[in-house]
């Protein structure tokens, strides 16, 4: 179980972003991370991540767990090897590397690799189009399949956790319906649990088994899906009415 408890966070030292955030993943499970602009959802998951720091932010009370081990104060690189890899967002993929040297590109920290071929072929099961692509250089690919690629790096890495900061952003809707699908399988194939970022509730809770709802730096409302799709403010505020 990944544990957030009481985050607060500052860029700068002085701009707050995260303002007491709490939240949990538990194990084998999809969680949404919703709300609007500047809500603070990619800071939650950049301080799980690590990689807070290098964008001049700093974590200043609250606790990260995995496990129960903490994860304050960890590195990008110590956090993936405790089985927590965010995927960087599709646009920072390798541009001049081919889509296979970037998959491999994913593995990096792995011991096994010996396992590597048949972990290449487990992507390329979920993302075939990736598959096609395999030879070609990462930077020709469309929005689409460089978020496949993101997410694909993401499986190399053999994660407990997989971190996702809106896999949706700027894909055409046909595209983003495939790319739920498929994390959605991934989840029940590998077990892998998620927490997902999202501004696009709809397609975020279609997949997800529980929802938080952020604002202004705070957590403002959660449940299970069901509850969520249910209440009003939701369907008003997130949903698109109706
Ligand atoms: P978006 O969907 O627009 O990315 P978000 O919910 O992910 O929104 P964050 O990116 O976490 O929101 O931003 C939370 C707050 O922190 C915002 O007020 C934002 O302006 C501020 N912020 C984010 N990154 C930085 C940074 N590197 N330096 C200073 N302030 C930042």
């Amino acid at each position: 179980m990944l544990r957030v408890h009481n985050l607060e966070t500052v860029y700068s030292k002085i701009i707050v972003s995260l303002k007491g955030v709490s939240l949990e993943v538990p194990e084998g499970k999809i969680v949404a991370l919703m709300g609007s602009n500047g809500a603070g959802k990619s800071t939650t998951l950049k301080s799980i991540s690590g990689l807070l720091k290098g964008e001049g932010g700093q974590i200043v009370n609250g606790s990260i767990s995995f496990n129960n081990e903490s994860l304050n104060g960890l590195t990008p690189d110590q956090v993936v090897s405790k089985g927590i890899f965010q995927c960087i967002e599709g646009r920072r993929v390798f541009k001049h590397l081919t889509v296979e040297e970037n998959l491999l590109a994913g593995a990096y920290t792995r011991k096994d690799r010996n396992q590597l071929k048949p972990d290449l072929e487990r992507v390329y099961h979920y993302f075939p189009k990736l598959k096609a692509l395999k030879g070609r250089a990462a930077g020709f690919l469309s929005g689409g399949e460089q978020q496949m690629l993101a997410i694909g790096r993401g499986i190399m890495a053999k994660p407990k956790v997989l971190l996702l900061d809106e896999p949706s952003l700027g894909i055409a809707p046909l595209l983003v319906k495939e790319i739920f699908h498929n994390i959605k399988e991934i989840n029940k194939e590998e077990g892998t649990s998620i927490l997902v970022v999202e501004q696009n509730a709809n397609v975020a809770l279609s997949i997800a088994d529980y929802g938080y709802i952020m604002e202004n730096g705070r957590i403002v409302l959660q449940g299970k899906v069901a509850q969520l799709l249910d209440n009003d403010e939701v369907k008003d505020l997130y949903l698109g009415g109706g």
